[in-house]
């Protein structure tokens, strides 16, 4: 038997395994298993090679609890290991700094055990005390075990082992007891070893007889030694990759729209499968489901930082011994092969979507409203994203029809450039709600398209900064006739009088929901009389408020109300208005005019002089004259109230806008349909 310390440059290791690993304890699984997967890959080299003399069982990793010795024993037929690879192997740890580097990363496992090579050793981080039970493959090998208790001490004595192979024997201390439940172990296998190139047994597998569970002799196996990201592309069909998918995630519902499967060996190592999910309206429940491997080994599920923020919404797996996946995360990003492989990755998934486009148009456009908020995310994220896909991005317009932005602009040049020489993309946001005005829209002769994705308004906001002379505009943004602002202006048939007038009229009526400013425009006699819109610019600083979580708190909704002065129902109130009170309103409108006069006189008399140099009559005059002007304007808005409030058409006209906007709810729509009942009636 043989006594020694383990050597290590500081003391206390194990303490220190313990305690500052505390938030990554799983993963010691992992280690162990990866360990026997090394050593019986490394055996079967040399079976290969015809260099093994010794008999050897080539069996399935096993993993085995016993609550009763309260022991978890990962057994491999791999190697094994001489006594004097035991000494070198299992007790030298190269120890560098370690009490420096521990400070700087304690509360990253990942870091410290790739750091030191410690992979072993994380046994320790569960166990009170490991035996490591090994015979060599090597020609009149004896078994010897090995025993340590978690301090720097150990033992080494002669055993018995009937297959070359090394048992690791881990024997669980008291907190860490959740490692002897079945269950746990088994969530972890599925979680590290689920894809492990050699077969891993846990118990035997169960079956159903007679409404009982009972054990099987078969060992129950559970990795696939072979995943489809490790076979070439060719020897695999869509249905395998669809299957593929189903094993990494069985929760998830949709099946995948395509995939990419990426095979490098130079300049990088990297081999994997991406798939395109259909993106539903959550993002963020989609997000980071690739799962990155080394060597088939799990390291992790969270990519962030990793590969590009957009290409976090892909899903599947992405193996490489390259990517250094045991230092830390911020270590990672700015790691250059991990640089590279980003780069690699954005580049193969452009290349996807642009193969797709070349070769199968009309697969493509039944692909893009579910492509579509990967695209843009990608476009707005990444600019050598941007500059592959910008002749590949598709728009979308009402009628369903799919357009390249060069094919686009072909279209619309000619009849959506303004007069100050921009192109003007008109889109609608909801095809219902805003009905009426993309018919209005189209009634001139423009397209619109459709932006109704959850990513559209910050991408055109993107598209902006990028397309010269381009603006978009919303259909609902102003009237037909001035969301492309052109040279000639249409005459009113109304006199600015009266447009003033039938103005006034309809803000004794207007609705309390919302703020709403009165215009009037001369439009065509064919266009709706009464019409709501929303400033574009006004609208997307609250749609962007509301994206970004309210940044300029809860803005009020604004819209214009505006009558088109040329509509016969128009002139027929202004007609109606002139009859009954015309003349009781132009005496007043004549008042005003002169007390307006009157005052502009006084003030401009007085103009260049100081305040103290009036006289205080003529100051008290002109106080006078203000108070009469208000008078008078008052008297002028009572009598059109009483005037409006029995005007049912104006309301009329007022809900029929609201209406085709979508917006008339609740009790002014019931009091709508009343309303409209009557009217009939009479
Ligand atoms: P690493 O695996 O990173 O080299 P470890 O501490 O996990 O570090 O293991 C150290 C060495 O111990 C391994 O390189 C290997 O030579 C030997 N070893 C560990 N586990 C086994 C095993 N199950 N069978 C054979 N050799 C092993």
């Amino acid at each position: 038997m043989r006594k020694g310390k383990i050597k290590v440059t500081s003391d206390n290791i194990f303490p220190v395994i313990k305690k500052f690993l505390y938030s990554d304890h799983e993963i010691f699984l992992r280690e162990i298993i990866s360990n026997a997967v090394d050593a019986t890959q490394k055996l079967n080299t040399l079976i290969q090679r015809g260099e093994v003399v010794q008999q050897v069982n080539q069996k399935p990793i096993e993993v085995l609890v016993d609550k009763d010795k309260k022991t978890l024993t990962v057994r491999d037929f791999g190697i094994g290991m001489t006594e004097d690879e035991v000494l070198k192997y299992l007790n030298q740890i190269a120890l560098s700094s370690a009490e420096e580097f521990l400070e700087k990363y304690k509360d990253d496992a990942n870091a410290i055990i790739g750091h030191f090579g410690l992979g072993f050793f994380s046994s320790f981080m569960v166990s009170k005390k490991v035996e490591v039970l090994t015979r060599s493959y090597q020609k009149d090998s004896e078994a010897v075990v090995w025993e340590c208790e978690g301090d720097p001490k150990f033992k080494l004595n002669e055993a018995e082992r009937e297959h070359v192979g090394t048992d690791v024997i881990m024997h669980i201390d008291d907190e860490n007891s959740e490692f002897l439940n079945e269950s746990k172990i088994q969530e972890l296998l599925d979680k590290y070893c689920k894809f492990l190139p050699i077969p891993i047994a846990f118990g035997n597998k169960k079956e159903w007889k007679e409404d009982k569970e009972v054990e099987t002799d078969e060992p129950n196996i559970i990795n696939n030694t072979n995943p489809a990201w490790k076979q070439q592309p060719a020897d695999l069909k869509d249905e395998d990759y669809k299957a593929f998918y189903r094993e990494l995630y069985p929760a998830m519902m949709d099946e995948p729209m395509f995939h990419i499967h990426l095979n490098v060996d130079y300049p990088f190592n990297l081999t994997g499968i991406l798939y395109f999910p259909k993106i539903r309206q959550n993002i963020d429940m989609q997000k980071n489901k690739i799962q990155l491997y080394s060597n088939q080994v799990f390291v992790t599920d969270s990519v962030e930082g990793i590969v590009p923020e957009f290409l976090t919404l892909l899903h599947g797996v992405i193996d490489s011994p390259d990517i250094p996946l045991n230092i830390s995360r911020s270590f990672l990003q700015s790691d250059s092969n991990v640089k590279k492989i980003s780069g690699h990755i954005t580049k193969k998934v452009a290349d996807k979507l642009i193969e797709l486009f070349k070769n199968d148009r009309k697969l493509y456009e039944e692909k893009w409203d579910d492509l579509k908020v990967f695209v843009e995310y990608g476009m707005m994220t990444e600019e050598k994203f941007y500059e592959r896909m910008s002749d590949y991005l598709l728009l979308k317009n009402v009628d369903g029809k799919y357009f390249t932005i060069e094919e686009y602009k072909e279209i619309i040049k000619e009849n959506q450039t303004n007069k100050d020489k921009q192109l003007i993309y008109l889109y609608s946001s909801d095809k219902d709600a805003q009905f009426t005005h993309i018919r209005n829209t189209q009634d001139k002769g423009y397209d619109v398209l459709l932006m109704d994705g959850q990513l559209d308004t910050h991408f055109l906001n993107h598209m902006e900064t990028k397309l010269e002379d381009s603006r978009f505009v919303r259909v609902d943004a102003d009237v037909a006739e001035k969301l492309i602002e052109k040279e000639h202006e249409a005459e009113s048939k109304l006199e600015p009088k009266a447009q003033e007038n039938v103005k006034q009229l309809f803000e004794t009526q207007l609705p309390k929901e919302s703020t709403y400013f009165v215009r009037t425009e001369a439009l065509s006699e064919n266009s709706m009389p009464v019409m709501i819109t929303q400033d574009e610019f006004m609208r997307r600083m609250k749609d962007m408020s509301q994206l970004s979580g309210g940044m300029y708190g809860n803005l009020p909704d604004s819209y214009a109300l505006i009558l088109n002065t040329n509509h016969p129902l128009i002139g027929q109130l202004s007609e109606d208005l002139a009859g009954k009170i015309g003349d009781e309103i132009s005496e007043i409108d004549e008042d005003v005019t002169s007390i307006n006069q009157e005052i502009n006189e006084k003030e401009a008399a007085n103009k260049d002089k100081k305040d103290e140099e009036v006289p205080q009559e003529e100051k008290d005059a002109l106080e006078a004259l203000k108070k009469s002007l208000s008078e008078r304007n008052k008297a002028k808005t009572e009598k059109l109230t009483s005037y409006g409030k029995d005007a049912k058409l104006i309301k009329q006209l007022i809900d029929l806008a609201l209406l085709s906007n979508n917006m008339l709810k609740g009790e002014s729509l019931d009091q709508f349909v009343k309303r409209s009942i009557d009217m009939i009636e009479k």
